[in-house]
């Protein structure tokens, strides 16, 4: 079914054809329907299937021209709100709709005078939205389509009082869409407050690795993970690259170690200041840094076209953030490769990851590395190296470590 065929509003249907879009993504046919026949909406959707789209094209169908601000999004971070502001505003340049970004780390100034102007539209994260609703800046009296976007990264970020103070600021009467890769315990609570009677969209399986992008774990000791590194980016006919790191202070030392060798480094994280987070992904989208080290938060649903690797420096702690890295390679059509660096302390949280996803993922070695095997914990490694957080073992073979799966597989 093509675009044209969802009855959205003739200006829409030509941003989305300036933006190059041809068919409908899975989630933007069962979507659009949806938003545009005024129902709420609980979405599962994972980040790179255009669910961008398929909540914005059908509010910017119903707004139709300039008026009041009827319409707000939350984003759990900055570049997320930068990111969908953007995209609002490109769909929306062939109506008179006006949009504004709303996020921390920049000054208030400009934001208050878009404020001021009249916008239709705010994408805003929760902290400095409240900021403006508490000196009265800004009011949500106007708001009929409320739309939480990654909600349950919002909420493991702690934004569940704010969210739920911007909730009761807003009236009773309006839409209100959730967007969410997971629908764990908390969002179904808030969702039974905040929404009535949703349609429930969910598409694919929400925990499924895109299928153009090719995934593999490499096995290596803990105090080789750098060399690995370095080996597998020189070995590698990249474009560019996102390494990610578990820790912030991990981010910075890789970055700072990838420079010495010769690489140009960006990095991403919650404690660089705004600028240093604009500059860092604008010069990785243009190419002047190849390799971008990021945390999970910082890199959350950012859309970077042409990511041709992920490298896992640091397996993930939740199954689901695997899912949510690898996603940032073979986006829409591209086709892109990810690669984990495994220890033997990571035993059950990969074991977790590929039940979380439903699948075993490949183990690659590079030629003339020197790997530890992953099926038996080396004979050297008697006890826990130092600083490494590791799990019990239940069994003794580090492949079968226990740990860590029971707790969160309650939560999915
Ligand atoms: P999102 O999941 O909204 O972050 O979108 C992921 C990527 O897919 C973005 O680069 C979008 O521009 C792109 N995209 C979304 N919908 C479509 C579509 N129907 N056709 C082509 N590309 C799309």
């Amino acid at each position: 079914m093509p675009f044209k065929a969802l009855h959205l509003s003739e200006s829409v249907l030509r941003g989305v054809q300036a933006a190059g879009y041809t068919d409908p993504t899975p989630i933007q046919l069962r979507a659009i329907p949806a938003v545009l026949s005024g129902n709420d909406v609980i979405a599962s959707a994972q980040t790179g299937t255009g669910k961008t789209a398929a909540f914005a094209l059908p509010v910017l169908t119903r707004l139709g021209a300039h008026g009041r601000t009827r319409v707000l999004v939350l984003e759990p971070t900055r570049e997320l709100a930068a990111q969908v502001e953007t995209a609002f505003r490109d769909f929306a340049r062939f109506t008179d709709l006006r949009t504004v970004a709303i996020f921390g780390g920049v000054g208030y100034g400009s934001q208050r005078a878009e404020l001021k102007r009249g916008v239709d539209i705010i994408v805003a994260t929760p902290g400095r939205l409240m900021d403006y609703l508490k000196e009265r800046t800004l009011s949500l009296q106007d708001i009929n389509i409320l739309i939480l976007d990654e909600v349950d990264r919002m909420l493991d970020m702690g934004f569940l009082p704010a969210v739920k103070d911007i909730i009761a600021r807003c009236p009773r009467e309006r839409q209100t869409l959730f967007f969410s890769a997971t629908v764990p315990p908390e969002i179904a609570a808030i969702a039974s407050f905040a929404l009535r009677n949703p349609t429930r969209v969910e598409v694919g399986v929400a925990r499924s690795v895109t299928e153009s992008v090719s995934h593999a774990l490499y096995p290596v000791a803990h105090d080789q993970k750098f060399e690995l590194l370095v080996a597998l980016l020189e070995k590698t006919d990249f474009d560019s690259v996102l390494v990610f790191s578990r820790t912030k202070h991990g981010a910075d030392k890789i970055a700072r170690r990838l420079k010495a060798a010769n690489h140009s480094v960006a990095v991403l994280h919650a404690n660089r200041s705004q600028n240093q987070r604009i500059e860092a992904l604008a010069g990785f989208k243009s190419g002047k840094y190849e390799v971008m080290v990021a945390t999970d938060i910082a890199a959350r649903g950012i859309d970077v076209a042409g990511v041709s690797h992920v490298i896992n420096y640091d397996v993930p702690e939740k199954p689901e953030d695997y899912v949510h890295r690898i996603g940032r390679t073979g986006r829409a059509q591209a086709v892109g490769d990810a690669f984990t660096l495994v220890t033997p302390e990571n035993a059950g949280d990969i074991r977790d990851i590929q039940r979380f996803i439903g699948q075993k993922i490949p183990e690659l070695k590079l030629e003339g590395f020197n790997y530890q095997p992953i099926t038996a914990r080396p004979a050297h490694v008697a006890g826990p190296a130092a600083g490494v957080r590791t799990k019990p073992s239940r069994q003794g073979g580090w492949n079968r470590f226990g740990g860590g799966g029971g707790r969160r597989r309650a939560r999915y």
